[in-house]
């Protein structure tokens, strides 16, 4: 009888691991995709002038549009959304502007659209519109559209950072730097992930350092209610490492957790502690080096977002800094301070083109609620990918 007991709960065990799983992917998928856009359609038409590419979707969406060259592509992602998976992923459009142009669900939040063109950005365009038969449209025109008055750009409103709960001291122990790069190959495949058109921005292959600045004994500036400087550039870093690795780059982060990068640790010297950021990029080789920061004053008002080259350093360290800072503001909404030359340690003994991004004012109250929040951790390190994307081109 015992024996008997055993075997149907055995019995009973085994199946459950068959079954259990394969439910929980659908309810998390239910769970994930709630509140997201569904991609429902993508049309294509040619006329004399143009080729037109519709995609609708069952609600209002936003678009990011940017255009590669070698081999000349436009790329549109659209955030907060996925893709029907009865929608065809590939439309061979060969018509005189537009090769082929291809639909998938890019990374869990993002559906992107690659088109294959060759005519020159004053030649394309991209817009979204509200209404009609479908409730979200994003258009892509491309051909010769000189004297071309339709489609008007709109700008649908940016969504407000909702703030988050407070952050999680990082407290994790024995902490060591990474020597080791992430790289999507040794990441895990997302299953509901359509790699296909990933890494195929600039960034595929390059060799990024991020440093998240301060950590351990040095928490950097301390916000008004108590946030500090080193969790939000460890937070922004480990998000920017996650969107640089699904282009295809190659991470390599000074530090993972709430610790000094310097062997030494806390007695380290300031100078001992800087030169063990700098080393890392310097022995790997890295492409580049962004430097992630927050910024403080005296007075709480002080806000916005600034870029941080130096002068005497590599030719292109200022074009880098320029663009991140721009994309910073393009995300988060901050005002600009400018692209500015500074003497800071990390970008003077670093051998490849670097930057140092003040992020945000800590000291500002609401942009401490800006950063402290995960709405806008996440527009930091998109902005930060962004110039990165556009400095690599
Ligand atoms: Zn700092």
């Amino acid at each position: 009888m015992r024996r008997r007991i055993i075997r149907l709960i055995l019995v009973t065990l085994y199946m459950m691991l068959f079954t259990l799983p394969a439910f929980a992917a659908d309810t998390n998928f239910g769970q994930r995709v709630s509140g997201m856009a569904e991609v429902t359609g993508v049309r294509v038409s040619t006329e004399a002038n143009k080729t037109r590419i519709v995609i609708d979707a069952n609600k209002e969406v936003k678009f990011k549009a940017m255009s590669l060259g070698e081999p000349d592509r436009l790329v549109v992602d659209i955030p907060n959304a996925w893709l029907s998976p009865k929608l065809k992923k590939e439309y061979g459009v060969n018509s005189r502007f537009v090769g082929k142009a291809r639909v998938a669900q890019f990374n869990p939040q993002t559906v992107r659209i690659v088109v294959e063109s060759k005519v020159g950005k004053q030649n394309h365009k991209v817009f979204s519109l509200k209404g009609g038969p479908v409730a979200g449209r994003v258009v892509l025109d491309i051909g010769d559209l000189s004297g071309d008055t339709s489609g008007t750009k709109i700008d649908l409103p940016k969504s407000k950072p909702t703030p988050a709960p407070s952050t999680k001291p990082t407290t994790k122990p024995t902490p060591k730097p990474a020597a080791k790069p992430e790289s999507k190959s040794e990441n895990k495949p997302q299953d509901d992930v359509d790699g296909e058109l990933a890494g195929i921005t600039g960034l595929r292959g390059r060799k990024i350092t991020i440093d998240p600045g301060h950590g351990g004994s040095d928490s950097g500036a301390i916000g008004p209610t108590g946030v500090m400087e080193k969790s939000v550039t460890l937070r922004v870093a480990q998000e920017l490492r996650r969107l640089l690795v699904a282009e295809g780059a190659s991470v390599y982060m000074t530090r993972e957790t709430d610790t000094e990068v310097s062997p030494k640790g806390a007695d380290a010297s300031d100078i001992e502690e800087l030169q063990a950021r700098c080393d890392i990029p310097n022995q790997n080789g890295s492409d580049i080096f962004v430097s992630i920061h927050m910024d403080s004053f005296t007075n709480g008002a002080a806000k916005g977002t600034t870029g941080y080259y130096y002068s005497l350093g590599s030719k292109r360290s200022r074009e880098l800094a320029d663009k991140i800072r721009s994309g910073v503001i393009d995300q988060l909404g901050t005002q600009s301070r400018g692209t500015q030359s500074c003497n800071f340690y990390v970008v003077k003994h670093t051998d490849m083109p670097a930057t140092l991004v003040e992020v945000a004012f800590i000291s500002n109250p609401s942009e401490e609620r800006l950063m402290n929040s995960e709405a806008g951790i996440k527009k930091a390190a998109q902005g930060i990918a962004d110039g990165i994307a556009d400095f690599f081109g």
